[in-house]
């Protein structure tokens, strides 16, 4: 066959009478086959951002710069989650403070409508599983991020143990990062990840798609098995900055490679956390 004169991929799939296969996912054997085709994400299918870091814990903007900046760049919402109590390194929310955050954001929701900012919270994990904050006050925020920060040298029954109880609190939205991996630094904890993601399916719970460049966590190769429980990946750029916003991007790619779709994605839904 002469492949000489042919400019495009496109073509060579054509000359070839294949169905065309988009880069992302020629390592997937069913699909190389011509069974299935999904139509991925894209970036534009985010409708908003979650998972937000402001001033207020160890973000560098303030939360009206990170709240405009994010309007600036079309989204419909944000989703506020700063550090939590145990996180002292991180200069995490003590409870008078998060209700103080709440009070602004309220403000700011009043100001910058119909844009919209969600009151939410990245909850440590604590040693034993439970949260880092009562349960009167969990419950006022609009959604919770759960992820673990502390003691991450972990075996695999004791870090599924304390993942599984931190998504069965009823207040738990998200399970943020969930190996706790760094690349090229960290590895993370092993999972037992059919327990994990039984318990994400039971608790209508989703899992985070870290999309900071250091983390990329969860890893793309589970992506299949979480959509295959009916568990929705949402896109997260824990944004430091205003520039970390543009981490989704990365999230993107990583999502496309697992075969996520906009219905398969939590923040690709205009109306979330009842609103
Ligand atoms: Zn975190
Ligand atoms: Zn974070």
């Amino acid at each position: 066959m002469d492949f000489k004169n042919l400019s495009n991929e496109e073509a060579v799939f054509e000359k070839t009478k294949q169905s065309f296969v988009v880069p992302e996912l020629r390592e997937n054997a069913e699909i190389l086959q011509g069974k299935i085709q999904p139509q991925l994400i894209q970036g534009q299918d985010l409708k908003g951002i979650l998972h937000v870091h402001t001033t207020y814990s160890d973000g560098l903007h303030s939360l009206r710069e990170m709240c405009e900046h994010t309007r600036s760049l079309g989204y419909a919402y944000i989703g506020i989650t700063d550090h939590s109590q145990s996180a002292f390194y991180a200069n995490g929310l003590k409870p008078d403070r998060v209700l103080a955050q709440m009070e602004e954001i309220e403000k700011l929701n009043a100001e910058l409508a119909p844009f919209r900012i969600f009151k939410g919270i990245e909850s440590d994990i604590l040693n034993d599983g439970s949260l880092d904050y009562d349960d009167a006050l969990l419950e006022q925020f609009d959604f919770v991020i759960a992820s673990v920060h502390s003691n991450l040298r972990m075996n695999i029954e004791k870090a599924t143990e304390r993942v599984v109880r931190a998504i069965e609190h009823p207040c738990t939205t998200i399970l943020g990062h969930p190996t706790g991996r760094l690349l090229l630094s960290r590895e993370g904890y092993p999972l037992d990840w059919d327990a994990v993601f039984e318990a994400c399916a039971k608790h209508k719970v989703s899992i985070e798609l870290n999309a900071h460049p250091r983390r990329l966590d969860i890893y793309w190769t589970l992506i299949p098995r979480a959509l295959a429980h009916g568990i929705r990946i949402s896109i997260n750029p824990d944004a430091h900055s205003k520039d970390g916003i543009l981490h989704t991007r990365y999230g993107v790619m990583v999502a496309r490679k697992g075969g996520l779709t906009a219905a398969g994605c939590l923040n690709a839904e205009v109306g979330i956390f009842g609103n």
